[in-house]
């Protein structure tokens, strides 16, 4: 069912936006997973050239991504890592064309800062960022990706899934080390 697969259909815009922007073969880190929503999503969106990568710390959630997953026949597409976002991220290092960022809103800063110190990002990589409307104090997060001079970073509002409640989506494209 289309409700099933989605994150909401202003937040599947965005998501389309950030496609708009990428081509060829897509590798994609998602932290969150939730129940799998989300990669499910940016999986047949993006087709069959896509390799998600998405860390998930509860592993409850991680079993009914993987079940969800299973179901939809996108297993060799999506990958699930159960682990702490910022621990998991220490052991990568691959490049990642996009990142959503969709888990502990507290830990949105941090764990990008950690992604390009470790230099997960190239120039053009798209930061696509859940939940940073005023209800979820992303205001650190949102100052540094528009001030620190290296993304170009854009507003998209949104309300919450499935209310209507107001919510944002920052979406941002790396500009490369400064
Ligand atoms: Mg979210």
């Amino acid at each position: 069912m289309r409700w099933m697969m989605s994150i909401g259909p202003l937040k599947d815009k965005v998501f389309d936006e950030a496609r708009s922007l990428l081509s060829g073969q897509v590798k994609i880190l998602e932290l969150g997973a939730y129940a799998g929503y989300s990669s499910i999503y940016l999986a047949q969106t993006f087709g069959s050239d896509v390799q998600v990568t998405s860390i998930e710390v509860n592993p409850d959630y991680v079993r009914a991504t993987r079940a969800n997953l299973e179901h939809a026949g996108l297993t060799d597409r999506v990958t699930v890592i159960e682990g702490s976002s910022t621990e998991v991220i220490a052991t990568l290092d691959d490049t990642f064309d996009l990142v959503f960022l969709d888990h502990w809103k507290d830990l949105y800063l941090g764990d990008l800062q950690l992604i390009e110190q470790r230099g997960l990002l190239r120039q053009g990589s798209v930061v696509v960022a859940d939940n940073v409307g005023e209800l979820f104090n992303a205001e650190p997060y949102l100052h540094y990706v528009r001030g620190c001079g290296r993304y170009t970073s854009e507003n998209r509002s949104a309300p919450i899934e499935y209310t209507d409640m107001p919510d944002a989506v920052e979406i941002s494209v790396y500009q490369g080390p400064t």
